[in-house]
């Protein structure tokens, strides 16, 4: 290595950003809570012309003049004048390693074309499923790789990614291995599910495949140490909720951490089977009864919501607004996913947030960082600009935060920083 070269290397590795006096700095502090729920999911603690400086690559200091003791030789100064700052997005539900593509299935159902019809024809998730078996480690990692960059163009600093196209033990551990890897190469950090439990496989009976789910992938991917959850897909002619308690039961002593889909169609009892296993999060919610909201009440699970499904498949939307008024702590994601959700864009999906669910702006800002970071059990690090956290934050060409909302279906982010390091900048 040159010594030129070295010494430019310590120049990076030492460089702390100073972002100097930004018209509105939205920090949505939680002052020691783990998630905001009810009327606190409105508060973004709010603060004008004000400064935020990272060293180390967390948040070292907030305020409007950095004092002299904090001023290092080497500062990278963004003046943020006119321009707004909020935590870094945290996609928390995605399916994005996959192969294939169902463009044309899309263009089929738009036109009326049933389920059935589409499966006969050689589409659905099974048509995934044999597109991610035949696929390589490094196709798969390629396409994905594609995928990750584009998130963080809308501003997502920490994503999460599930496996669950490939139903045998085999192409399960491949997409797991390439989330890791995604993991190690993205300059995000990339959390991984396990999600064998998504659909049964053609070639085995129910009984069959869960045994495999139970017996030999998840004790695999713990040894390989693969994931940090485990999830699965409780629905009617899916997992029942029995089911979904086994698998997630047998995940738990290997210490996965349950988080679940469910409620998508039908309300069989997932919410439940979720709770009783002391899940993380719950996921799409479209369909909740009165016994369900109940039930969620009180408990620290997060209700983790996907409108790009409900817009993209023309099914109802969860009920935000109930949940928030139950005060039940409330995430969105987008579930990208070549199926139901073909889109990565979050800042699209916090519009159909404010438009579709009727979530206010703060309570939709709250809800792709505090609480998202709550649906993957980081909050303490993340999801919030506070001191002595990590430094992900993200810069907007705007000097107002609501205007990233109102001005619709375009992105005015000009930074993404994550751990101190600008790793996206788009200039205006
Ligand atoms: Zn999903």
């Amino acid at each position: 290595m040159s010594l030129l070269f070295k010494s430019f290397l310590n120049y990076i590795c030492d460089m702390n950003i100073l972002i100097e006096n930004a018209s509105q700095v939205v920090t949505c502090h939680t002052r020691g809570r783990k998630f905001k729920a009810g009327e606190h999911q409105s508060e973004i603690g709010l603060l004008i012309n004000s400064s935020v400086y990272i060293e180390n690559g967390r948040i070292k200091w907030i305020g409007k003049k950095l004092p002299v003791v904090l001023k290092k030789k080497h500062i990278l100064k963004i003046n943020a004048k006119n321009k707004t700052v909020l935590p870094g997005f945290i996609d928390s539900h995605t399916h994005l390693v996959f192969a294939g593509d169902r463009a044309d299935e899309y263009s089929m159902r738009i036109k009326g074309s049933s389920y059935e019809r589409i499966a006969k024809k050689g589409g659905g998730i099974l048509s995934t499923v044999e597109a991610v078996r035949k696929a390589s480690r490094n196709e798969l990692l390629r396409l994905a790789e594609k995928r990750v960059d584009s998130s963080i163009g809308f501003g997502v600093t920490t994503i999460e990614a599930k496996s669950g196209y490939g139903l045998d033990t085999a192409t399960e551990i491949k997409m797991l291995e390439v989330i890791s890897k995604l993991n190690h190469i993205m300059p995000v950090d990339v959390y991984s599910t396990f999600l064998g439990a998504h659909a049964f496989p053609k070639d085995k009976t129910k009984d069959e495949y869960i045994d495999e789910i139970l017996y030999e992938m998840i004790p695999m991917i713990a040894k390989k140490n693969l994931a940090t959850f485990i999830d699965a897909f409780c629905e009617k002619d899916y997992f029942s909720p029995a089911q979904t308690e086994k698998i997630f039961r047998q995940g738990m002593k290997f210490s996965l951490i349950p988080k679940l889909h469910t409620n998508q169609f039908y309300s069989i009892g997932g919410v439940q089977a979720a709770l009783s296993c002391g899940a993380i999060s719950v996921d799409h919610l479209e369909v909740m009864t009165s016994k369900d909201i109940n039930a969620m009440k009180g408990n620290d699970t997060i209700a983790c919501l996907l409108p790009s499904v409900s817009y993209f498949l023309d099914i109802p939307y969860a009920p935000a607004r109930k949940l928030i008024e139950n005060k039940i702590p409330v995430a969105i994601a987008t579930d990208f996913n070549p199926g139901s959700a073909m889109s990565e864009n979050i800042q699209l999906v916090m519009s159909m947030a404010v438009q579709l669910l009727k979530m206010n702006v703060e309570e939709t800002i709250n809800a792709v960082t505090i609480n998202a970071a709550a649906a993957l059990g980081v909050s303490h690090n993340i999801g919030s600009i506070e001191t002595g956290k990590q430094g992900d934050v993200l810069i907007f060409d705007t000097p107002n935060y609501k205007d990233i909302l109102y001005h619709f279906g375009v992105s005015q982010l000009e930074y993404v920083i994550k751990r101190g390091e600008v790793i996206h900048n788009n200039p205006f």
